[in-house]
């Protein structure tokens, strides 16, 4: 369906724009064969932004000509095949670092031009794809990573999420979007993948028609982090499982069609949800769709922010997931192999991709669970980490991300290992790092968030990395952003600050009162005082 690209005249487009005119993304995916061969430096640099439509992104510095890669993973759900192939591609061409991401998806670095046809190749032959992976298109769908095995769902969207992301998949209609366009698609009632922070998400629902209860959704338009958040909000629709891509090829046509594409920070859909309001968008989405019921009830009942650490049992007798720890999503391609291996032998194969970068195996019969439980791999992989460790996030951070400002990944992963070790507390803390102000770690729905800066030493007079603290971020009663604490907090520092800090919430919490409850008692206010006596105590030399 070809359609008008109504803005080529206006010239207050932004750059990004001018270039998609000159040339659609998906086109990279002609040019990357001629590119392998003729190497790196026969790319046009205005044409490297266009490799993001096909799941690729120079990593830092740039000029070395070594790629990320990201592969979309529907729902984050893998069979055997793919996984082995994916850990094949981090093994031969990416220094056997094998990344899971916040949205499900798998990470690699250190990919050159030369190497990428072979391993569009090899994801092709397992039916994995790169393209939407990054870039102004409709990204990785997130989903219920237990589809079809969840006593929690309303239905099994396996079949949904499937149609969607076929439906958007190499789609010239839908591949100049204004900005990136996420989409959720869950019945997991407890939220898993975290609906309100999406361009688009379906949620579970039912409602009544014509005297019978009909399984199906709502659906939330607006949402998305960086460093203007917004909370999706919920229209006033009910949507059947066999409406849902109708519905998802409205929301983004008007996306397209009346999206902003003058400055690039004002661009994501969030923005046009906030200009237009729930109800004239809903009445937009009924022009294409033609009549949809309104609401019915919302069978969303907490929030599990993608977390399933432990044996649990399926919603088939007999049948066990197990989920599993990945410290800050990164595997080695050995440790892949080997999970694939222990998930052949014990289960069917399969590994599912959480949001909270983790893992989960399905399908262990109940006679296997504990054999399974004795495999090496679970020393790391636990199903049972410590509190600091398991519940820490981290993004990609100034290793690979030319955005980033500092380090996190490692970094995180040592100041976890700290914090378990020096404070024992009886709830769970998520904490999530990110090394700019976008929001790949989602920093904003964390319990305590930690946003890297730079800033002059006191010490030392010259330019250090940093942290902001960020508190009380939930996706739960429909979600709050945390809120930023003054004061910046020089990264050698930063561990024993945590600590203290911590120390505070274990001395002060009521028994089983989560963080996120804590800081809606105790107040914002308060914790900036606390915060600020732990600085002047601790680091009088620094403090802010
Ligand atoms: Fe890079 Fe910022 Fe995303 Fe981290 S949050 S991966 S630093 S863009």
């Amino acid at each position: 369906m070809a359609y008008e690209k109504h803005w080529a005249n206006n010239d207050k487009i932004n750059a990004t724009e001018k270039q998609k005119l000159k040339m659609d993304g998906l086109e990279i995916f002609q040019k990357i064969p001629e590119y392998a061969r003729s190497g790196f430096a026969s790319i046009p640099k205005e044409e490297w932004p266009m490799f993001k439509w096909a799941g690729l992104y120079l990593q830092r510095p740039r000029e070395e000509g070594y790629f990320m890669m990201r592969v979309c993973i529907p729902s984050g759900i893998l069979n055997y095949d793919q996984v082995v192939t994916l850990a094949g591609i981090a093994r031969d061409y990416g220094r056997g670092i094998y990344d899971i991401t916040t949205r499900q998806a798998v990470q690699f670095h250190w990919l050159r031009i030369e190497d990428i046809p072979d391993i569009f190749e090899r994801l092709k032959r397992v039916g994995l794809s790169t393209a939407g992976a990054c870039g102004d298109i409709t990204r990785n769908i997130v989903g219920n990573p237990l589809a079809g095995i969840d006593p929690d769902e309303l239905l099994d969207t396996t079949p949904i999420v499937r149609e969607v992301y076929e439906t958007f998949q190499h789609n010239p209609d839908f591949s100049n979007l204004p900005r990136k366009y996420k989409v959720s698609i869950s019945a997991n009632q407890k939220n898993a993948s975290n609906a309100e922070i999406n361009c688009v998400a379906f949620t579970p629902a039912v409602k009544t028609i014509d005297g019978e209860e009909v399984k199906g959704f709502h659906v939330k338009v607006g949402g998305g982090l960086s460093s203007r958040p917004y909370l999706a909000e919920t229209l006033d629709l009910f949507i059947r499982p066999e409406e849902v891509k109708k519905v998802t090829v409205a929301i983004t046509t008007i996306f397209r069609d009346y999206g902003y594409r003058e400055k690039r920070t004002r661009n994501r859909l969030k923005f046009l949800m906030a200009d237009w309001g729930p109800e004239r968008f809903k009445e937009k989405v009924l022009e294409y769709t033609g009549p949809l019921p309104t609401k019915g009830t919302d069978m969303l009942t907490d929030w599990n922010a993608g977390y399933f650490y432990g044996v649990h049992p399926q919603k088939q007798e007999g049948l066990n997931y197990i989920g599993l720890n990945v410290p800050m999503g990164r595997l080695t391609a050995d440790e892949v192999l080997e999970l694939a291996r222990v998930s052949n032998k014990y289960g069917n194969g399969e590994i599912r991709n959480c949001s909270s970068q983790n893992l989960v195996i399905p399908h262990v019969p109940d006679d296997q669970v504990e054999t399974l439980l004795q495999e090496e791999i679970f020393k790391r992989i636990s199903v049972d980490p410590p509190k600091f460790i398991g519940y820490a996030v981290s993004c990609t951070g100034i290793e690979y991300c030319n955005l980033a400002l500092v380090e996190t990944k490692e970094r995180m992963r040592k100041i976890a290992e700290f914090l378990d070790k020096q404070v024992e507390v009886d709830v769970p803390v998520r904490i999530h790092m990110v090394g700019c102000p976008n929001s790949c770690g989602q920093r904003q729905i964390a319990d305590i968030g930690l946003q890297g800066i730079k800033m002059k030493s006191k010490e030392t007079k010259e330019l250090v990395d940093a942290f902001e603290i960020h508190v009380g971020g939930t996706l739960k009663q429909g979600g709050e952003f945390n809120r930023k604490l003054k004061g910046k907090i020089d990264s050698q520092h930063l561990p024993a600050v945590l600590k203290q800090f911590l120390l505070h919430f274990k001395e002060q919490k009521q028994p089983e009162e989560s963080f996120h409850s804590f800081v809606h008692r105790v107040g914002v206010d308060k914790l900036q005082q606390v915060l600020d006596e732990i600085l002047e105590r601790t680091l009088p030399k620094v403090a802010s």
